[in-house]
């Protein structure tokens, strides 16, 4: 198989993967979309998935990375929905507001009202709050119930959207304990964003996102399972 090839059938194998999480969770196919997550992606590879239009919504997790990437003709041509994943520190915010359709990652109001003075003229930033799922210092986001107070303290900004939440699983937890962890996540979305039309539940990864999906998510976030050189085992 040349990479062309390799790339079209790893998305494919992912797509029927999302298919089969939905059919045995009653889900309808339509309320998922894929966040290709192209931090550690090829510039080529990348390129290669948008030109046979088989992604939109991208995931990076550098600001000025990504900056370099989307800047770019080539990549800017195409009509990407981009989604800010990783840490942002305060002093990024201004850039990040300018750069990104989402940030997927936020857990201040700090960082939230810094977005919201830097958000365009006309332009609706999205965001959804990470939730810490783990005890690990080094893991971002805010506990549960943190996370929904500071829901709360965003739904009245103009600019900034809060529409759902994000969480990274830890590694290597079983189907049990990911089920465990994604459904009190589940429970606080539908309460907290009830009355709103649009709405976004980011859990999942290349390890667990068919679960994730059974669970609720909606916006399940693969990196290494598109891009990987060899897929045995899918
Ligand atoms: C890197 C990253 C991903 C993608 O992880 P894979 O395991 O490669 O699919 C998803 N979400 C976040 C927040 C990330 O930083």
């Amino acid at each position: 198989m040349n990479r062309e090839e390799t790339l079209v059938t790893n998305f494919q194998k992912i797509e029927s993967a999302l298919l089969s999480a939905c059919q045995r969770s009653g889900r309808d196919p339509k309320e998922i979309t894929l966040l290709a997550v192209t931090k550690y992606a090829k510039d080529q590879d990348v390129l290669t998935l948008l030109q046979k239009g088989l992604i939109r919504h991208v995931g990076e997790s550098r600001v000025q990375q990504a900056q370099a990437r989307w800047e770019r003709p080539e990549f800017a041509q195409f009509n990407t929905t981009k989604h800010f994943i990783g840490h942002l520190q305060k002093n990024k915010a201004a850039k990040a507001a300018q750069l990104f359709d989402f940030i997927d990652s936020l857990d201040s109001l700090e960082t939230a009202l810094a977005l919201e003075k830097s958000i365009p003229q006309g332009k609706t930033l999205r965001t959804l709050v990470q939730v810490k799922l783990t005890d690990k210092e080094t893991q971002s986001g805010l506990p549960l119930q943190e996370a929904r107070k500071l829901v709360s303290q965003l739904k009245p900004l103009q600019r900034l959207y809060v529409c759902g939440y994000m969480a990274i699983a830890p590694q290597g937890a079983t189907d049990t304990e990911l089920r465990q962890l994604f459904r009190p996540i589940k429970q606080a979305f539908d309460e907290d964003f009830k009355a709103q039309p649009e709405k976004y539940l980011s859990l999942g990864m290349s390890a667990d996102f068919e679960t994730a999906v059974e669970e609720g998510s909606s916006l399940p976030r693969i990196g290494s399972k598109l891009f990987a050189e060899n897929l045995e085992g899918l």
